[in-house]
Order: C-alpha cells, then structure tokens, then sequence
C-alpha cells in the first residue's frame, strides 16, 4: 500500500506492502506439494481480504465475516489429524500462520483462537458426540470459537483459577470470570476451563476440566475490552458467568486437570512462533522497500551505510527466526517436539519481532508511524503476541526450570 499523496512531495507514494517473499537462506525452498498448496492458499486469502481489512484496525472492528472465510478455505486445522477434517502438515501450519500475521495480527489472532485453541481442545479432549456436533462448525468457521482460561486475576498463574463448575443432579453450574477471551463474545462456543467441585466424583474434585458453554447460556455475558492498542480488529472478551447451567455431558471427558489446558497451549506456542515470523517478515520487506524508493541527501537511503547494516541486522535475525519455525516443524512432525523447545522459539521469536519492528519503524521515518504503511500496526500487534499463551519471563522460567532442574516460579 502506498501513503496518500502529500501536496508537494515529488514521491508519489511509497509502496511497502509488496510481499518479496524473503528466504535468504532457502529454509523453505523445498516445501512443495500439499503444504505448498495450503500456504497459497492462505497467500491467497491474505491478498483477497487485506484491502477490506482497511479501517478494522483503526475503528476496532471485528468482522466475523474473515473468520468464516478461513474456515472456508480450511485454514483453521492448524496441523490436527482428525477424521472428516481436512490435514496440514505442521509445517504447512506453520506457514499459514507466518503468512496470515504477515498479512494482519488480528487476523492470525483469529486463527489462533479458533483452531489453535478451540478446535485442538475438542479435538484432543472432546467426547466422540462432541466431535460429531463441533469440530466441523467450527473449522468450516460456521460456528465461532472461544478457550476461556485467563481470569482477571489469575494470567501467569493460571494454574490458580478460581473459575467453578458445580456438578447438580444432571447439570453443571459454573461461577466465574475470564478475561482477553478471543471469539469470547461472538455468539458462538466457549471453551470455560474451570475448577470441578464435585464431592461425588473424588478424583476430580478440585480438579481443572473444560466445559463447553455456548454463548447464548442464561448467565452468560460476554463483553468486549475497548481500548486496546493492539489486535483491535479482533475483539477479546471479559465474561462473567453467573449460574450458568449447562448438561452433565457438557465437559470434556478426556480434561482430568490443569495440564491438559496446558497441552493446548504448549500447542499453540509453535504457532506463535510461526506468527512473530511472520509480522518481522512485514516489517522488514517494508524497511528494505522504503529505503530502496526513499531519497535523502540526494540518493536512495539504501545506499547509505547504516541503513546497509540495520537490514542486514534484520535480515540476520528474520533468518533465525526462520530456522528455529522450520525446526520446530520438523521436530513436531517426528514427534519429537518438547514443550519447552516450543517455548524457546516463542521466546526468541517474539523478543525478535519487536526489535524489527522497531528498526523497521524507525527506518521508514515519520511514514513509519502511519498505520497506511502498516508497520506501526505489526509493532502493536506484536505486543499482544509477545504476552500471550505465556509472557517472556513466563517461557523463561519453564525453560529455566528444564535446563536447571529448579523451578523458579514460586
Ligand atoms: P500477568 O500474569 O499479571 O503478568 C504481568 C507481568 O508479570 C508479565 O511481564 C509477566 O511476565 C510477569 N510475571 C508474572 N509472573 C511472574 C513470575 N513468576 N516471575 C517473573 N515474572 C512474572 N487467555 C485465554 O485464556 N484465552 C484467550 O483467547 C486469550 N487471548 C488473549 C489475547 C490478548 C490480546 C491478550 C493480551 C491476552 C490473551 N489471553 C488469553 C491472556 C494471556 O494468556 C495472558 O495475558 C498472559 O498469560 C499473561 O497474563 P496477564 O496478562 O494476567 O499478566
């Protein structure tokens, strides 16, 4: 996209949008086939909806309407083999998600939400008659999607969720609240993961489970937080349930405690990776484009020292973070992926991400603070990613904890 004319600049406009496909090292020269096939296709879509994706962002509007073209374009599976869904290979995943935030954060958000984290949970846990009612609605995106397990007063430690799900004669009553729940208030479905007080049922009693709450539940209300400055064109949700009564088949049968919320988001973890790829891969094609069309002191900044080895300083770390995701893959498609692996490429990635941001930021100059050119959007929305499905310091101390022996977290 290029900026609006300005009266008097003899540049037309600068266009920093082009996708240049940046693979300095080939990491992905080889993807062919059906993974070659399921990252054009969200090449595809990335280039059909980014011109409606204008003024989302800015006014904080989500559209629905992009969920349910992913899901048309079966783009949700997110590397999950089930029967009657379609299949992508963890790395073409991957690159789906790269090629989604590169295009829009809020955007991969919505993926991340819908089949990272919903679809995986009923995927991996769900009843055999919960499969059949969900997981297609929800990967064809018919039916939106939400995984409830922050509260307002429990992020990091989450673990300490005070969320409850009271098992009555055939009901379960749920008390709580939850809060940044993607898809939380969209009408659809929500994953509540909850602490089961059931003294009937000793083993679980005390223990973490996920229920399955439709959003139109009596007691249940789902209301957007207003005033992000990051992912503004998806909404996230704070949610109060009050007595909301759902069936006794409503919980997930195979959720026993707190580590199988845990198992979605190690999940989801790589993918975060995958998307902090791909907002650095926008900010740093928009640096490398503008410095090649912006003239100062008579010449192309391109041609200027500094500017050579601030992208190459980009480039450097873009490469990086291209190997760790195209490892990740690998490791994940042997089976050999270790949570905490996924955490490190979380770790690095994002940390990555906003240092590109931010030279990309400053090398476009005053345009760079223009959400026309995007990359002040990337720069927000990387802030989101960074926080999300684990903090920096959260990774660290799970990666801590496995590299030392030590757990440092209370
Ligand atoms: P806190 O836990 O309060 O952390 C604040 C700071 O303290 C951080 O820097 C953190 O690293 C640091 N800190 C905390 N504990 C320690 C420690 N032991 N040692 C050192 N430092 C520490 N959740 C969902 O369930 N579903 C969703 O769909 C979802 N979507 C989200 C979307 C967005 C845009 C955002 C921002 C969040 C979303 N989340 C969602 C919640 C997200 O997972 C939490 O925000 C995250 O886990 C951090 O929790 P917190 O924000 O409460 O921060």
């Amino acid at each position: 996209m290029s900026h609006s004319p300005v009266p008097g600049e003899r540049v037309a406009g600068y266009d920093v949008s082009a996708r240049l496909d940046t693979d300095y090292y080939e990491v992905f020269a080889d993807v062919a086939g059906e993974d070659r096939d399921v990252w054009n296709r969200a090449k595809a879509f990335v280039d059909e909806v980014l011109p409606r994706m204008d003024g989302l962002w800015d006014r904080g509007e989500y559209d629905v309407r992009l969920a349910r073209r992913m899901g048309e374009l079966d783009l949700f599976t997110d590397g999950l083999v089930h029967e009657g869904l379609g299949y992508s290979s963890p790395l073409a995943a991957g690159l789906v998600n790269m090629e989604i935030s590169r295009g829009d954060g809020s955007l991969g958000t919505i993926l991340a939400v819908q089949g990272g984290l919903a679809l995986r949970s009923i995927a991996l846990f769900g009843s055999d008659a919960q499969k059949e009612q969900w997981l297609r609605p929800i990967a064809r995106g018919d039916v939106l999607a939400a995984f409830a397990l922050t509260e307002p007063d429990h992020g990091s430690d989450s673990v300490s969720l005070e969320t409850e799900a009271r098992r009555e004669g055939d009901e379960w009553i749920l008390n709580g609240a939850k809060k940044w729940i993607g898809n939380g208030s969209s009408g659809g479905l929500t994953v509540v993961w909850a602490r089961v007080s059931d003294p009937a049922d000793p083993d679980h009693d005390g223990k973490v489970r996920g229920f399955l709450v439709p959003q139109e539940s009596a007691g249940y209300e789902g209301r957007p937080i207003l005033g992000k400055a990051s992912l503004r064109a998806i909404h996230q949700a704070h949610i109060r349930l009050t007595d909301v009564r759902v069936p006794r088949d409503a919980v997930l049968p195979g959720t026993h405690t707190f580590t199988d919320a845990s198992t979605v988001l190690y999940a989801t973890r790589s993918g975060v990776a995958w998307s902090a790829l791909g907002h650095a891969t926008a900010c740093y094609e928009a640096a490398l484009a503008y410095a090649q069309q912006r003239v100062q002191f008579g010449k192309p900044l391109a041609k200027f020292q500094m500017v050579q080895e601030r992208l190459t300083q980009m480039l450097d770390e873009l490469t990086a973070m291209q190997l760790y995701c195209r490892h990740l893959a690998d490791l994940e498609t042997g089976g050999g992926l270790r949570p905490t692996q996924a955490s490190l490429a979380k770790y690095h990635n994002t940390r990555a991400a906003r240092r590109i941001a931010s030279v990309a930021r400053d090398l476009l100059g005053g345009n760079g603070i223009l959400l026309e050119n995007r990359v002040m959007q990337h720069m927000a929305d990387i802030e989101a990613i960074h926080t999300y499905e684990g903090t920096e310091s959260i990774q660290a101390l799970l990666i801590g904890r496995d590299i030392t022996g030590h757990s440092a977290f209370a």
